[in-house]
């Protein structure tokens, strides 16, 4: 009785999400009263099974093989399907990430078993081998679903940022496993061959302040002033569609449903109109702070805070207000 958590890294450093990832497996094995597996795959893979085992799993599985360097898509699907069948897994997860959902559409796809994507609750039930009860989000997070999952290994992924990484209150027994699956060639037909740095430091997705900016910035230029009170803040400059679209800022700084899913502390967007596409990789967001000269704005409808005004005149005062504060 198993589950297998597939954790996400990069030539030895785990991913943001994988804590998400083990948080959300402890959960659900212990609702299905089994044991928790990780599994990590790839360059280095093995440095990190100390990090799986504070997460709480019981058994690491480590892959090694000559065409798990880098990240394959198709590699990781079918070393995960295969380690799946050895085990007798009973339930299969990882975050939703872009990453995370290709892999178990992978495994899914080998297995020839159904997938469920980006949940935010799960409910086991009876764990009798029965059908699962799920919420999960559809349309780029504009709507939830309930959905029910009978299969006899349930392949399920929890939605990125869906619930908060914790520590476990103890760590698990952590046995290091490794095993070769049987991979050929033919597997490495995607692989990360080149990584360029975008952005070094805080990013746009783990920022604990993000300062928006949108159309109603009028310009390239118009973005100094939330540079600066995002400087002042600790924080990061995001940007809406509108503004990649007028190339203002990169693609890299887009919030939303073609862009990052943020959730920092607060969200503080100006000049937005909240459309769902933007309001999808904002609404995760602890508290947002919505500035538009617009009441009627969804952006400020659905904000816990909103100033009614131009952001020209409004954010260069905070900025200074809090410089003061400070002295
Ligand atoms: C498939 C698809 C995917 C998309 N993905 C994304 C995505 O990932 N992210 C995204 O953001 N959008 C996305 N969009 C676009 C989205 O639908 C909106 O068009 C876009 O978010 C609008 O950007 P905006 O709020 O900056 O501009 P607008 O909707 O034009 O809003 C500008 C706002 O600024 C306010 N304003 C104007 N002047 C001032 C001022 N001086 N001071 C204060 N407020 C002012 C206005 O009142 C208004 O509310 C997507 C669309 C599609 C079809």
């Amino acid at each position: 009785m198993t589950l297998l958590a597939v954790l996400d890294h990069d030539r030895g450093k785990l991913a943001e999400a994988s804590l998400e990832t083990l948080t959300s497996a402890r959960a659900l094995a212990a609702q299905m009263g089994t044991d928790l597996h990780a599994v990590l795959l790839g360059a280095d893979a093995e440095a990190l099974a100390g990090q799986a085992e504070a997460g709480g799993a019981a058994v690491v599985h480590v892959a090694q093989h000559e065409v798990l360097v880098d990240y394959g898509p198709e590699a990781w699907g079918a070393a995960v399907a295969e380690l799946a069948g050895s085990v007798g897994a009973l339930a299969v997860t990882a975050t939703g990430t872009d990453r995370g959902n290709e892999v178990l559409a992978q495994v899914a796809a080998r297995m020839d078993l159904p997938f469920v994507a980006n949940c935010t609750e799960i409910n086991t039930g009876a764990n009798d081998g029965g059908a699962w009860s799920l919420t999960r989000t559809q349309w780029g997070g504009s709507l939830l679903e309930d959905a029910t999952l009978d299969a006899p290994v349930k392949i399920v992924s929890y939605g990125h940022h869906a619930i908060e990484a914790a520590p476990a209150d103890e760590p698990g027994a952590g046995e290091v496993r490794t095993f070769t699956p049987a991979l050929d060639g033919s597997l490495a037909r995607t692989v990360v061959t080149d990584r360029v740095v975008l952005s070094q430091g805080v990013t746009l997705a783990t920022a604990p302040v993000v300062v928006s900016g949108g159309r109603g910035v009028g310009s390239e230029e118009g973005f100094a002033i939330l540079d600066e009170l995002a400087a002042e803040l600790g924080g990061v400059v995001g940007c809406s569609r509108a503004v990649t679209n007028n190339g203002w800022r990169p693609h890299k700084d887009q919030v939303g449903q073609t862009g990052t899913r943020i959730a920092p502390e607060i969200y503080i967007a100006t000049g937005i109109s909240g459309a769902i596409q933007h309001w999808v990789g904002a609404m995760a967001s602890k508290k947002i702070l919505a500035i538009n000269t617009d009441p009627e704005a969804n952006m400020v409808s659905k904000a816990d805070y909103a100033v009614i005004g131009d952001l020209h005149e409004i954010v260069p005062a905070i900025t200074e207000e809090i410089r003061r504060r400070r002295g």
